[in-house]
């Protein structure tokens, strides 16, 4: 688990306030959609390298990674656009090779919404209904069910170009959720909204999701989206999952220092373990003049090369010397940047290295506050900080 060792623990991921949904620690749980060593290759080039995992039931999971990493041609081979060179999809216990797109209980909304243009939003919203041959009054029916779950009752007979960008994402949700498929694939689906839009309907989709009980596939690239919305976050690099795990694990307890530096702002810094505690290790930084102690064990001996990665909001900054020896250094500051609810303040502790140090900003005046070139002290505690050995 990705925990092991670390002693601190995360809240739970998820949404809604629902009570706690965690099907993939439950060892009964069959999951709904597996991968099983899938490969996608393009030519020589391989997107997607020998992957394996599952996505359970009602469950709302996003592909995160840096443009390229293969999220797309991951979600395309779900919804059956591409065929793995190697390996199986599975859903609900049925392997999907061989079964065309519409023959999957799947649905895809992709970036572009890909909405007709000529089509009222009701057109828009029957269209795959009608190509399946629903009879005219089930499809009324389920046309304006959809546009009230996504509130656009009162716009059925605009067309596309009189909507705003976020009414257009919403027709286009309510035409790929009208089928009501077991799973829903979400290419980028907010990347045409702008950040204010983008929040609320973030939040939108979780309702819908809840509400509808169904399975939701999202990719993103963007961290805070997959953070807010999804239970699980899947972390790719280059065509491979490097960490599965709830939002605040993939936060609190990274596996490695890819997925560390992927989500958030930290500090990372090279180590050597000089000791071994019952608790924890102790590590030396040559760029520290203090070592440091960490509340967890990895498998590193001693004279190992490890990582020290602490996020710059554990960070503690004084002007006193803390009483402790370790896990305190001596820096002077070098940067501030005031964002409104927070500073954050670079502090040189060598000649070139800095480290991050974030201060809410809790009250509107404060009587001494750090400013530039001043000395201070960086401290934090033993289990604010974590020990990556990749
Ligand atoms: P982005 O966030 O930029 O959309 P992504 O993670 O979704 O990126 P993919 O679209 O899955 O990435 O592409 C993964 C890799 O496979 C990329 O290097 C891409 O160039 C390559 N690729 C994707 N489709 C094809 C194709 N049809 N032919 C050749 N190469 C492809």
């Amino acid at each position: 688990p990705p925990g092991a060792g670390l002693f601190i623990s995360v809240n739970a991921g998820g949404s809604m306030g629902q009570t706690v949904f965690e099907p993939w620690n439950d060892p009964d749980e069959k999951p709904l959609i597996q991968f099983k060593n899938v490969t996608k290759r393009f030519g020589d080039f391989t997107a997607i390298d020998n992957q394996t995992f599952d996505i359970y039931e009602k469950e709302f999971f996003a592909l995160l990674g840096p443009s390229g990493c293969g999220k797309t041609t991951m979600m395309r081979m779900l919804a059956g656009f591409e065929t793995p060179n190697a390996g199986e999809i599975f859903l609900d216990g049925q392997n999907l090779a061989g079964v065309p797109p519409h023959r999957r209980p799947v649905n895809m909304m992709f970036q572009s919404y890909a909405l007709f243009p000529h089509m009222s939003v009701e057109a828009n919203v029957a269209f795959g209904l009608r190509q399946e041959g629903m009879p005219r009054t089930d499809i009324a029916l389920r046309v304006s069910e959809m546009l009230k779950l996504v509130r656009l009752e009162h716009f059925a007979k605009r067309k596309p170009h009189q909507l705003s960008g976020g009414q257009r994402q919403r027709v286009a949700l309510a035409r790929s959720l009208a089928k009501k498929p077991k799973v829903l694939l979400l290419d980028e689906p907010l990347g045409a909204l702008d950040r204010k839009l983008r929040e609320d309907t973030q939040f939108e989709l979780m309702d819908l999701q809840y509400e509808l009980g169904m399975t939701f596939l999202i990719v993103t690239h963007d961290q805070e989206e997959a953070m807010t919305v999804a239970d699980r976050i899947a972390v790719m690099d280059k065509g491979r999952i490097i960490q599965i795990a709830t939002p605040a694990e993939i936060y609190e307890v990274p596996n490695s220092r890819f997925v560390a530096d992927f989500i958030g702002d930290i500090n990372m810094m090279e180590c050597k373990v000089v000791a071994h505690a019952e608790d924890g290790m102790r590590l030396h930084c040559p760029l520290f003049s203090c070592d440091i102690d960490v509340a967890q064990k990895v498998e590193a001996g001693i004279g190992e090369t490890v990582w020290f990665a602490i996020r710059p909001e554990k960070v503690r900054i004084s002007f006193d010397e803390p009483d402790s020896k370790v896990n305190a250094v001596h820096g002077e500051v070098w940067d501030i940047a005031y964002l409104g609810d927070v500073s954050i303040y670079h502090t040189h502790i060598a000649d070139e290295e800095t480290v991050r140090a974030t201060v809410a900003n809790r009250s509107r005046t404060v009587e001494k506050p750090v400013g530039w070139d001043d000395k201070v002290w960086l401290s934090w505690d033993r289990d604010a900080g974590l020990i990556l050995t990749r």
